[in-house]
């Protein structure tokens, strides 16, 4: 349930009701909106009707079930596009983020001169993996520690804010001491204790869509986070698994603008892991900001052919520079600022 209050409800007033709702059970969230504000009563369905009773309290204008499964998330409680915050970089209602670097942190040499040359071209934040979730366990792992202090210390030089994946909700306390921005990875989507963790953190969230997760189980994965309390959340579309074998995953485009009119929260792209292929990044960064992306997140490593993870979908740093020069017309066409 949403309860909507006056415009001009004191500041007892909305106290008095957060209490009461309290009293039944239910967390409170409050919505903070452009013209109003709104308070989501969050818990058990049952017993919403003691609920409804609250709208001939002083101070509230309406009492509204929501009707979306995903409650927190949907554009029935926050009718404007949320702006989120990566270490001072806003994120959505125009404001374009563009992550951007290697797929796996390798080295400190490896991260500075990508960390440096992105930030050259126009990225607003950077990206790279210390804690890798790989198909195969004798596949390179990560740094772990060590490359969430290599990102930081890249983030100390060059300034870019940076989004690392954490994998184990053990792990969310330490990744979050380091990282501005919390990656769940397409494999993690549903792994309700890391969800439910990353809830009670701090720090802003990137969840990856799964490759086999429906647009109504991804928003339901998002509420997970949003429910615990931590509403800065950014979803981040990266292609899913079809019969079509030629790209590594297939780009589901249409999930930006349905996930737009669902929920208020910022949708990128990830053209990289969509495509697979590096030359197919470039092609598909233009139709995402053209279909109303908050952002893209790109692979960009200064030696592709000998990265550890993810080379072929990789872009050399000069073919990142190119893409972004071709990316701005679409970002002027779709009012968004990078
Ligand atoms: C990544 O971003 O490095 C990654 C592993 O992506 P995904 O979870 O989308 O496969
Ligand atoms: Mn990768």
């Amino acid at each position: 349930m949403i309860i909507v209050m006056k415009a001009d409800a004191t500041a007892e007033e909305i106290e008095k009701v957060e209490e009461k709702i309290r009293s039944y059970g239910y967390s409170v969230r409050e919505i903070v909106g452009v013209e109003r504000k709104v308070i989501g009563a969050v818990g058990d369905e049952r017993g919403k009707e003691r609920l409804q009773a609250l709208e001939s309290w002083a101070g509230v204008e309406e009492v509204i079930p929501i009707l979306k499964p995903y409650k927190l998330a949907s554009r029935e409680v926050k009718p404007d596009p949320s702006v989120i915050e990566i270490g001072g970089v806003p994120v959505g209602g125009g404001h374009f983020a563009l992550f951007a670097g290697p797929c796996s942190v390798e080295s400190k040499d490896q991260m500075f001169a990508t960390a440096k040359t992105v930030k050259e071209s126009g990225a607003n934040m950077m990206r790279g993996g210390a804690y890798k979730p790989r198909t195969s366990p004798y596949s390179f792992q990560g740094m772990e520690e060590e490359g969430l202090k290599i990102l930081s210390a890249a983030k100390e030089e060059f300034g870019l804010p940076y989004a690392t994946e954490v994998m184990n909700p053990k792990e969310v306390e330490l990744v979050e001491r380091y990282a501005d921005c919390l990656q769940v990875g397409a494999r993690n989507v549903q792994n309700f204790s890391l969800l439910k963790e990353l809830g009670k953190c701090n720090k802003p969230v990137l969840l990856k869509r799964g490759m086999a997760t429906t647009i109504k189980e991804f928003l339901m994965s998002a509420e997970y986070i949003l429910s615990e309390g931590n509403s800065r959340v950014i979803l981040c579309e990266r292609g899913i698994r079809t019969f079509e074998t030629i790209t590594r995953n297939t780009l589901d485009l249409c999930a930006v603008p349905v996930l737009k009119k669902e929920t208020h929260l910022p949708v990128i792209i990830d053209p990289s892991h969509a495509t697979g292929h590096w030359d197919l990044v470039e092609s598909m960064s233009r139709a995402a900001v053209a279909a109303g992306a908050d952002g893209l997140m790109i692979e960009v490593h200064p030696d592709p052919a000998n990265a550890y993870s993810d080379g072929p979908q990789s872009l050399k740093p000069e073919k990142f520079k190119a893409l972004v020069e071709n990316i701005r017309p679409f970002l002027k066409l779709m009012g968004q600022t990078l």
